[in-house]
């Protein structure tokens, strides 16, 4: 019987997924005498923060997303929570290439559930509300499976806005999903993106990206401990855009918070401290450090945290914001 129903489902489904392995508000912090302008947007490229915040529900912060733009087309990278929204009211910003129907393109980092929360939101709404093309999605190896199975689960909506009053377009709900490993991934008129793996603690498949554009270099580091990969992708380049958690939060005690969590031990494996990543900075040496996905659990100021990295690093800094643009 589950077998049975199991088929009459795939058989219903006009899902595509093409699967092949390597088919490949801008607010700069309250003054202080340490912090240097950066480089702002330029014409051509743009960066966007969607979601500046991490696993944490900050209802200032949404799950981790940013889109880069360039010549009016729209490339997201990461799908947290909140991300179609937040793509929305950008698009109100005077960004109109963040319109539902214009989101068909995203790249992600790695398959942690803060940064893939959006998917079904991102491939469905994006659809919902006009595009036609199949969605197109980069992602390391797991995300094909992933979308099959949020396909599967959303099912019953796919059927009715196919097949009944609604009359949905019957294309736009296709994904082709690229899985990548390290290299070059992708190209176009307007960009050239390269995956660079980084180490995740436990992940075995994460990835930080450098975009090239006419004008731009710009490198994402995805979730990472410390990364020579990453500064050697920069050194230098126009915008690095890194994760970071202050020591405060490395230092909570053992058993606080998930039960039976060693903090200290999770944090120096998955993530960078401010001291590393101010280490780091001074070797990647960017035209602008920008920090995205920052972990202060309401344990460490804004100002605490610059302070900590400034201790290592005495480039051009911002606290990236959630609809910021860089
Ligand atoms: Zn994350
Ligand atoms: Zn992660």
């Amino acid at each position: 019987m589950r077998a049975s129903l199991l088929l009459t489902m795939l058989a219903y489904s006009a899902f595509s997924l093409t699967a092949s392995a390597n088919d490949e508000l801008s607010t700069t912090l309250p003054q202080e005498p340490s912090y240097q302008p950066g480089q702002t947007s330029t014409e051509t490229t743009k960066v966007i923060i969607l979601g500046s915040g991490h696993p944490a529900p900050d209802p200032d912060r949404q799950g981790p997303a940013l889109a880069i733009l360039v010549n009016g087309s729209a490339y997201l990278v990461d799908a947290g929570t909140g991300i179609v929204r937040q793509a929305t009211a950008a698009a109100k910003n005077g960004y109109p290439e963040l319109r539902p129907p214009n989101l068909g393109r995203v790249f992600l980092t790695h398959l942690h559930s803060d940064h893939t929360l959006g998917l079904p939101d991102l491939l469905l709404s994006s659809w919902v509300f006009g595009r036609s093309a199949p969605f197109e999605l980069y992602g390391p190896k797991g995300s094909a499976i992933m979308i099959e199975n949020i396909h599967n689960a959303w099912m019953e909506d796919i059927t009715i806005r196919t097949t009944g009053f609604q009359k949905a377009n019957q294309t736009g709900h296709l994904t082709n999903v690229h899985e990548f490993s390290a290299g070059p991934i992708f190209e176009d008129d307007n960009i050239k993106v390269t995956a660079i793996a980084v180490p995740h603690g436990d992940w075995k498949q994460a990835y930080g990206f450098r975009f090239e554009t006419a004008d731009r270099i710009i490198v994402i580091s995805g979730d990472t401990s410390p990364s020579e990969d990453i500064v050697d992708a920069c050194n230098p380049c126009d915008l690095l855009i890194h994760e970071v958690y202050t020591r405060e939060v490395g230092a909570q005690p053992d058993g606080q918070g998930i039960a039976g969590m060693n903090w200290q031990r999770y944090f120096s494996n998955f993530h960078t401290s401010t001291e590393e990543l101010g280490k780091l900075a001074t070797k990647a040496n960017p035209g602008l450090l920008l920090l995205t996905h920052h972990m202060q659990l309401g344990l460490t100021s804004d100002e605490e945290m610059v302070s900590q990295i400034r201790e290592h690093y005495d480039g051009p800094l911002q606290i990236g914001v959630d609809l910021g643009v860089y």
